[in-house]
């Protein structure tokens, strides 16, 4: 059985570790690498008789990310421990949200290849961090940082609704660039204020049923997260292929080949105890609440659709390949603004532009050609000085590696214009129809195929500089006769 015949079935847990000034519960700063253990109170520390007191500010941002992930907001809400000993956690309980998530049952949409997919939304729920376990500072020790003890975080949990390394990496981008957007969470993943718990199973092709799944626990990259979805669906593949168990595990990742490794294996449930914080009164969310904050959301993926419509008269299609990426969406309104062709911008920016990043795993942000750099060649082509093919193959991936090259310098001393002389032209095609001359008659009996060949062979000798509409005519015209 082939690997196509399975599929690979993933649902995220995303902790993002939300910008407010002062911890979940207690006045600690929140600044990111301070000296360890300076940013600790009583209260951080869990001892005894001191009381934690809700930071509104936590609250406000999570319903601001539940409405723009399209979730409803639960209004009456409380706080819970969950019960676990850990040295990094000094009150020996972390005080989280458990039957009522703040936020529920919402959906983000992502654009994957060609299509939009929407991924939904289990829940968001907020919770603290714990303090950090330092190993291998000191060989004889483990060092305790409880700077992190406290923090706010948010816990945004999908349905099982990805199905590749690709849809995920796509799922990530567009949170990360959300929580950025809305500034409830910096983002940024090498400091750990976004990392991913990955839940993966595989099952065959049309199985209804859920697989046994496996957690890779505390990824810190977007392209780690990729990476480990594509290898450890293959161990699951050849795993079920040969008829062995799958263990439901927790599994950590092996970030120099990308491959995993068990942990603990999941016997039961963990129980946790829960039960409601005693020292922390259930907290409400009023409807005048949300909707202050719903008003002062950016515009939404539809919005945002519908403006890109209505101003560049782009298909529904086209603006929501647009709409749901912030970053390519940014760029092409750029671009737009140096060019009247809104086609063809739209055709570099998901095209060539899109393709050149994610085959050089870059972000968009990394995009550093200029916008009106695209705008003078897709001008060019559309003047007849160059064709698309010369403008995507050759030009773009000099200004790619060089953002400072000046178009029409390069073209002018490349001599990448478009061949216009007629003379040349035409002795080309005869040059082509004589090396092809046996080809002719069964073109004329109505072998159309065959153009291409023709077309080709005037392409490759006039080293892609022919207009190939323009030869294909004059061919055409030719062997009519
Ligand atoms: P827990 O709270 O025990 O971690 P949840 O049921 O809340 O479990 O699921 C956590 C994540 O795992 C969710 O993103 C969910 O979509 C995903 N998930 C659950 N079952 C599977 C499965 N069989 N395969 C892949 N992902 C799964
Ligand atoms: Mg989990």
């Amino acid at each position: 059985m082939a690997n196509d015949d399975y599929e690979i079935v993933v649902g995220l847990e995303v902790h993002a570790q939300l910008l407010t000034q002062t911890k979940l519960f207690c006045a600690d700063a929140t600044v990111f690498g301070k000296e360890p253990n300076t940013q600790v109170s009583a209260i951080s520390l869990g001892h005894p008789g001191t009381l934690p007191r809700l930071n509104k500010e936590a609250i406000t941002m999570a319903v601001k990310l539940g409405l723009a992930l399209n979730c409803s907001i639960v209004q009456q809400n409380y706080f819970a421990r969950k019960n676990y000993f850990y040295p990094d956690l000094p009150k020996g309980y972390q005080i989280s949200q458990h039957t009522t998530p703040i936020c529920r049952n919402g959906f983000a949409e992502v654009s994957v290849g060609s299509e939009n997919k929407r991924i939904r939304i289990n829940r968001i729920h907020i919770e603290e961090d714990a303090g950090k376990s330092m190993h291998g500072e000191d060989s004889n020790f483990t060092n305790l940082d409880f700077n992190r003890a406290g923090m706010p975080l948010l816990e945004i949990v999908t349905e099982p609704d990805i199905r590749s390394g690709e849809e995920a990496f796509a799922y990530v981008t567009l949170l990360r660039r959300l929580v950025r957007q809305l500034n409830v969470c910096d983002g940024n993943m090498e400091q750990s204020s976004l990392r991913c718990d990955v839940n993966i199973s595989v099952r065959k092709m049309g199985d209804e049923k859920l697989g046994t799944r496996v957690e890779i626990k505390n990824l810190n990259s977007i392209r780690f997260i990729k990476k480990a979805i594509e290898q450890e669906s293959s161990r699951l593949i050849d795993l079920h292929k040969k008829g062995e168990t799958i263990l439901q595990q927790t599994r950590g990742l092996n970030e120099a080949d990308f491959t995993t490794y068990a942990i603990r294996t999941k016997e039961d449930e963990d129980d946790y105890r829960y039960f409601p914080e005693p020292d922390l009164p259930p907290f409400y969310v009023s409807d005048e609440m949300i909707e202050e904050i719903r008003n002062a959301l950016p515009p939404t993926f539809s919005e945002t659709k519908q403006q890109l419509i209505n101003q560049y008269a782009l298909t529904s299609y086209e603006a929501g390949q647009l709409a749901a990426d912030a970053d390519l969406l940014q760029y092409f309104q750029h671009l737009a603004a140096t060019t009247n062709n809104f086609k063809a911008a739209f055709n570099w920016v998901t095209g060539v532009i899109k393709n050149h990043l994610s085959a050089n795993e870059l972000d968009s942000a990394d995009l550093n050609i200029a916008p009106k750099k695209i705008a003078r060649l897709i001008a060019l082509i559309d003047e007849g000085k160059i064709n698309y093919g010369t403008a995507s193959q050759q030009i773009f991936p000099e200004l790619a590696a060089n953002p400072y090259l000046e178009v029409d310098a390069f073209v002018e001393q490349q001599n990448l214009f478009l061949l216009n002389s007629d003379d040349l032209v035409d002795s080309l095609i005869d040059d082509a129809l004589t090396k092809h001359a046996e080809k002719i008659t069964e073109y004329k009996r109505g072998k159309k195929g065959l153009m291409s060949l023709f077309v080709g062979e005037v392409m490759k000798q006039s080293k892609g500089k022919a207009d190939a509409k323009l030869v294909t005519q004059k061919i055409s015209e030719k062997l009519k006769a």
